[in-house]
């Protein structure tokens, strides 16, 4: 793997329009469990699979157990970014890389200081009254007893993230497209690439070097210029800038 690992150095030192694509795995070494890993939330037992809990219906027709699900197993309030979000951050700030598109929704790349980032699935971190739209952050969600509702007008508050069977947001996915068009580099990491149209989206991409870094294979690795299976915190922070 190491010797992977120098000729994705040396890739990156070539590069100055890098685009970042990631998902849940990007977050698990700040301890928030993926969905597909052995110990994601895919392998626990709960009454219902989390795609129906966090489908758009299940949140309409029975909003209590979507709450009590949600507070209780995607909400990480303490959770700090990790040595890939910081990595990330640095290589924005020397501009060598545009744009971090992520499909998580834990809004850690913006606390590492990652300035253009696509969130694709949404934020935890913003809330809105379903009837008079007012935003609520994270906290008043964590601070709530069972359905959170509206201080001003009483309606229930939705968070700002994409559910199954819900669309995604057309100026960010237009957005994403542009940025992977323009790579030079595009690094694919810590995402099983098993949620569309997310995943879809690298197929827009035709610069120098695709880039894997997972802990499990993917279904494009084999398109791949580079793929090192490791933790993507360990590899991106090797990366000197
Ligand atoms: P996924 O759970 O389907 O896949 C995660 C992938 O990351 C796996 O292939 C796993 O092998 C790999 N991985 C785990 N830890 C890693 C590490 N430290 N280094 C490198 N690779 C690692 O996640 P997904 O593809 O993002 O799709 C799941 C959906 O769930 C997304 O749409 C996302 O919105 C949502 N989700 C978000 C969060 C979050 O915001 N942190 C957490 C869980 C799920």
């Amino acid at each position: 793997e190491q010797g992977k690992i120098e000729q994705f150095k040396e890739a990156v030192a070539q590069c100055n329009s890098i685009v970042f694509f990631g998902g849940a795995g990007v977050s698990t070494e700040s301890g928030i469990p993926d969905f597909r890993s052995t110990d994601g939330l895919y392998n626990q037992k709960y009454k219902y699979p989390p795609e129906t809990i966090v489908s758009h219906s299940f949140y309409m027709q029975r909003t209590e157990e979507f709450y009590e699900f949600y507070k209780d197993k995607m909400l990480f309030p303490q959770a700090q970014p990790n040595a890939a979000h910081k990595k990330l951050a640095e290589l924005e700030q020397a501009g060598k890389l545009k744009a971090v598109i992520t499909q998580n929704i834990d809004g850690l790349h913006q606390a590492a200081g990652s300035k253009e980032v696509l969130e694709l699935h949404g934020s935890v971190h913003r809330n809105y009254c379903t009837k008079c739209k007012k935003f609520f952050p994270l906290s008043y969600i964590v601070e709530s007893k069972g359905i959170p509702t509206c201080d001003e007008c009483g309606a229930i508050i939705k968070p700002d993230v994409v559910l199954y069977e819900e669309g995604l947001d057309q100026s960010i996915l237009t957005r994403s497209i542009n940025h992977i068009a323009k790579a030079d580099m595009l690094i694919i990491g810590g995402t099983s690439l098993a949620v569309y149209p997310a995943a879809g989206l690298i197929d827009y991409f035709h610069g120098k070097y695709l880039v894997v870094i997972n802990m499990a294979s993917t279904p494009r690795d084999s398109y791949a210029d580079i793929v090192i299976n490791g933790k993507i915190g360990e590899v991106l922070s090797q990366i000197e800038v």
